[in-house]
């Protein structure tokens, strides 16, 4: 069996995206996460299992299997686009990282032809299988949701210790680590919380910090999956708040933007 027999199973793919790295992507979003973020946009991706969700009325499976070599033309038909725009693939979920094996073949596979490569990952596993990835991927994505791991916990359902001390080796080992923090009410939109997370990244050497704002466009996925949503009628940080929060975050000896 060849490496473009590796199988993988996803949910999704999307083309044309501008964010979750430079210029214009592809996302390839796994299914499958180790972590229960309460505010997850996509809450069908926790789950590795194939799941109903209604959609526009409608019941529709979410989730398959596939392999690298089904998905690899639709990925490389979009190269003058990724050349232009300095763009590429983005593996996005969920959590890529709990499927290694489809993810390191997907990713040679892409930057053999030459394509620019990022994961978003929360680097919630072994550093054995993230040290996998580092030769495939110009972008590491890194979620960092808080440093107070009790709360990271009650939050998240997972502590935060083996985060961090992968961000901290993953940068050691010379990758190319942006730390990105949603920004949630009632969790981390504090400037001290916001300053904690910019203090750990800066103390570890990551350069770029990116502060992604809770928004609520995930309320109606929850209803067609039968789940409820935990957040409430939570509003989205306003602008003000984002940018005292910024300055918070550069006083560490970071540089931040607002969105990612
Ligand atoms: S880590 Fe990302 S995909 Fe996983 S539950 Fe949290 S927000 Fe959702």
């Amino acid at each position: 069996m060849g490496e473009l027999d590796t199988k993988g199973r996803i949910f999704d793919i999307q083309k044309f995206s501008t964010h979750d790295g430079p210029g214009i992507r592809t996302i390839v979003f796994f299914k499958g996460c180790l972590l229960r973020c309460r505010w997850c946009c996509n809450p069908e991706s926790q789950s590795r299992e194939i799941e109903t969700m209604v959609k526009a009325g409608k019941p529709t499976e979410i989730g398959y299997d596939t392999t690298v070599g089904e998905i690899l033309p639709g990925i490389l038909r979009d190269l003058p686009y990724y050349r232009r725009s300095g763009g590429g693939l983005t593996l996005s979920g969920g959590e890529c990282l709990l499927q290694p094996d489809f993810a390191v073949a997907l990713l040679r596979a892409v930057k053999e032809k030459g394509v620019n490569t990022a994961i978003e990952t929360t680097l919630s596993t072994r550093y054995e299988v993230v040290e996998r990835l580092i030769p495939y991927v110009d972008y590491f994505l890194v979620d960092v949701k808080h440093t107070d791991t009790k709360k990271h916990a009650a939050y998240t359902g997972q502590p935060n210790e083996r985060i961090l001390e992968n961000v901290r080796r993953l940068v050691s080992d010379g990758a190319n680590v942006t730390v990105r923090v949603p920004v949630i009410p009632t969790f981390n939109d504090t400037e001290e919380e916001i300053a904690s997370i910019a203090r750990f990244a800066s103390s570890v050497g990551v350069k770029e910090l990116h502060l992604l704002p809770y928004h609520r466009l995930g309320y109606d996925k929850y209803v067609g999956l039968g789940r409820e949503y935990l957040m409430g009628d939570l509003k989205t940080p306003d602008t003000d708040h984002m940018e005292r929060l910024k300055q918070a975050a550069e006083r560490q000896n970071v540089t931040v933007k607002i969105g990612g």
